[in-house]
């Protein structure tokens, strides 16, 4: 295709149908839900480089301490830094956030400019933000090119470019007018869902037809992944609430059936002489032990069908040890680590050991990752998101939802790991959990507490995630990913 020949009244169209059901860009959404230039241009200041539900609830907490300049104003250099935490770059944005009062008022009469050239002035305002705040504060045409924009302009050829400004200049002197303010939240939204940086879906994008897909090398299908691999590797994950209790209930036919190289379970409650030999010698697996020393309690295994080059027991502290929480296997390419995560119990009793052991294991899993892969499963003890669990409201102070459970969470994703049940999954109802009383699993009461969690450089290798709830024999049910 030639670039000049581009369809680029037909591709918008086609995206405006797309993007509709969509997440809005934040600072688009905070200009519909405000109408007040200010905070856009403090939304917008926020969002480089941040995730845009980090950027939302960063400036939540700004607009109800600061609503006006004169607010803001107020506000220490600390406590800014705290307000906006965790976004990209804090520090250096709350200094700009900081300085910006007293530039407005001196140069521009307190109030927010309106033009590119007079924005740019402003602490912390560049070329793009400045033609964000025009565009969407102003609803002035700017072009506001972000990576998003620079990149999938690129992929269509539209611009041959290799800088946003570049990108800005050449779309300035081609892209037809009436398309300026929108192409950028158009182009947000559909990079971050289908034209991604990397791997983007071209297999189930709109305008695929009309994509020369420059430079790109599209996602390969699980399909296309599985016929060029001769080793995917599947693992299953299973809280079984007790081995000697699920032995009477079919494990190991369920096993055989759900066919893994690496089966791990958690909250065994039992020691390897308490078995009996038909567990402990599965033809084709090596089992490898990590007991509570007390009976009867927690307590972790893998069965594996690939022999490990070595296996680590704990994490090296005796408070956590003696509960055989995390049994890591290494392998070439990634280390397998399996953990029954603490619960923080009623009334947040173990809390402070739950939060312990979390900021352990994640000091851990980034000292393996240096190393090579991170593969992650096991109960975690905490639903994330409101999404992961069926009461959140009632919940949000209880074990496992709680503010400081799901901060670690936040920490984890903040780090680069990758739920993968979320890569492939974004409905809600997809739980793992269910509690034995109130029939909760037949109403589908659940929770969503069992993860795998890989690191970036294996999340690649991920053809799929599942949660087998239809699996009976513990009140958690399996879960699975599969690497090719
Ligand atoms: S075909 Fe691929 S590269 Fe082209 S716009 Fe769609 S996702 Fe992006």
């Amino acid at each position: 295709m030639k670039r000049e020949l581009f369809p680029i009244e037909s591709v918008v169209n086609k995206l405006e149908q797309e993007v509709v059901d969509y997440a809005v860009p934040v600072v688009d959404l905070i200009a519909v839900q405000t109408k007040d230039p200010l905070k856009v241009l403090l939304a917008t200041i926020l969002s480089a480089r941040t995730k845009d539900e980090v950027t939302a609830a960063a400036a939540r907490r700004l607009f109800s301490k600061a609503d006006s300049l004169e607010a803001l104003e107020c506000l220490s250099l600390e406590e800014l830094e705290k307000t906006i935490y965790p976004v990209g770059f804090f520090r250096n944005k709350a200094k700009y956030l900081a300085a910006l009062p007293a530039v407005l008022k001196r140069e521009f009469s307190g109030q927010v400019p309106d033009t590119v050239e007079e924005l740019v002035k402003l602490p912390g305002v560049g070329r793009k933000t400045a033609n964000l705040v025009v565009a969407v504060a102003f609803n002035k045409p700017a072009i506001c090119v972000d990576t998003h924009v620079h990149r999938i302009m690129n992929f269509w050829g539209y611009v041959e470019t290799t800088t946003p400004l570049q990108t800005e200049m050449a779309l300035r002197a081609k892209l037809p007018e009436n398309y300026w303010i929108k192409i950028n939240s158009l182009l947000v939204a559909f990079g971050q869902g289908t034209c991604k940086s990397r791997a983007p879906h071209c297999d189930r994008c709109v305008i695929a037809e009309d994509c020369p897909q420059i430079g790109v090398t599209p996602r390969k299908t699980v399909e296309e992944k599985r016929k060029n691999s001769s080793s995917v590797q599947k693992f299953i994950s299973w809280n079984v609430n007790g081995l000697r209790a699920i032995l009477k209930k079919g494990f190991l036919d369920i096993l055989h059936e759900l066919d893994a190289d690496i089966f791990a379970l958690q909250e065994i409650k039992a020691m390897p002489d308490q078995l009996p030999d038909e567990v402990k010698n599965i033809p084709g697996y090596t089992a490898y032990w990590y007991p509570a020393q007390k009976k009867g309690y927690s307590g972790t295994a893998v069965f594996t069908r690939k022999t490990p080059k070595d296996v680590m027991y704990g994490l090296g502290k005796e408070e956590f040890d003696r509960e055989g929480r995390v049994l890591t296997l290494e392998f070439d390419d990634f280390y397998f680590i399996t953990a029954y995560f603490p619960n923080s119990q009623h009334g947040l009793k173990r809390l402070q050991y739950k939060q312990d052991f979390n900021k352990e294991i994640l000091h851990y899993m980034d000292q393996l990752a240096q190393k090579k892969s991170v593969v992650l499963c096991g109960d975690l003890n905490v639903a994330h998101k409101e999404i992961d669990l069926a009461n959140p409201k009632a919940n949000w102070k209880n074990p496992g939802f709680c503010p400081e459970e799901r901060a670690w969470m936040d920490e984890v994703i903040k780090a680069g790991y990758i739920d993968t049940f979320r890569l492939f999954n974004q409905e809600p109802e997809q739980y793992t959990w269910w509690s034995y009383r109130f029939h909760a699993r037949a109403k589908n009461i659940g929770w969503r507490i069992d993860y795998f969690v890989v690191d970036p450089a294996s999340c690649d290798r991920v053809g799929s995630a599942a949660i087998h709830d239809d699996v009976l024999g513990s009140d958690h049910c399996p879960i699975s990913i599969e690497f090719i």
